[in-house]
């Protein structure tokens, strides 16, 4: 008798735990299909844009002098666009294959940040935004995977330039304490509204399709840093508000 009924509860308990398999499964196999989804709808627009711009070059706009070279630009507009996409999904395809595998050692942050804001010079200047350094003198070390945060910060400043405000700022302040450092990307941009920011490191979402695709964006900036920030162990914190400006607050771990 006691036997039958400990045979009953351990078919009880396998069964709980297959059904809680059978359910993870089920979300990820939506998960997967929303995301093929996504792609696809994603490639689409600069795909047709560009067929419609060569079929219409090779229907005789190629000889109209007047549209032309407007045409090829748009054209070469809408392969940057993919070449976008492709870049950023290669960067989470071989971040979800290389999970375990970080690359962690000692460097100094601050020669990072310069870096990275070196690399945005000509695009600050364009759109007249300063790019504030942090005002921290002395090297402060950091443990991490030099790589995998230098993507972080490019996305966060990339992000600061894009929805920045003309004649504004992007700046950095690093906060040195103790055991970790903290990190704050912050802009005087466009902002974004409170009801928007528990969606913002989804893949994809964007707050403003239109005006992410105007500058370029891909809306998986933000996923990947979750991603390399979660691998990393830690948080990332936003604090924003609309016309005034975003704020992006990370720490990483000292040796
Ligand atoms: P995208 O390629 O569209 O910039 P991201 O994943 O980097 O994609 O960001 C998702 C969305 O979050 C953006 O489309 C934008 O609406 C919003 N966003 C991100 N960073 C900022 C910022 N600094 N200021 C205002 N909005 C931002």
């Amino acid at each position: 008798m006691k036997n039958l009924k400990k045979k009953k509860k351990k078919i009880y308990i396998l069964k709980q735990i297959k059904q809680q398999e059978i359910k993870a499964l089920k979300r990820a196999a939506k998960y997967r299909r929303e995301f093929l989804g996504n792609v696809s709808h994603e490639l689409k627009t600069p795909i047709f844009n560009i067929q419609g711009y060569v079929h219409t070059l090779l229907d005789g706009a190629l000889n109209d002098d007047s549209v032309n070279k407007k045409y090829l630009e748009r054209t070469s507009k809408s392969i940057e666009r993919l070449i976008a996409i492709i870049d950023d999904l290669d960067a989470l395809a071989r971040l979800e294959s290389d999970e375990l595998k970080l690359d962690k050692t000692s460097w100094d942050i601050l020669e990072l940040i310069k870096e990275v804001f070196e690399s945005f010079e000509v695009k600050s200047i364009k759109k007249d935004i300063k790019l504030m350094l942090p005002k921290n003198k002395t090297p402060i070390m950091v443990f991490a995977d030099r790589n995998q945060i230098s993507q972080v910060l490019y996305n966060f400043i990339s992000n600061g330039i894009k929805y920045g405000k003309k004649s504004g700022y992007v700046k950095c302040v690093i906060e040195n304490k103790e055991g970790q450092v903290s990190v704050t990307i912050q802009d005087n941009g466009i902002g974004i509204d409170e009801k928007n920011i528990p969606r913002l490191f989804e893949r994809f979402y964007r707050v403003d399709k239109g005006r992410s695709r105007e500058e370029g964006g891909t809306g998986l900036g933000l996923a990947i840093v979750k991603h390399i920030l979660e691998t990393h162990g830690e948080e990332v914190n936003v604090v924003s508000k609309q016309n005034t400006g975003t704020k992006f607050i990370f720490s990483i771990k000292k040796p």
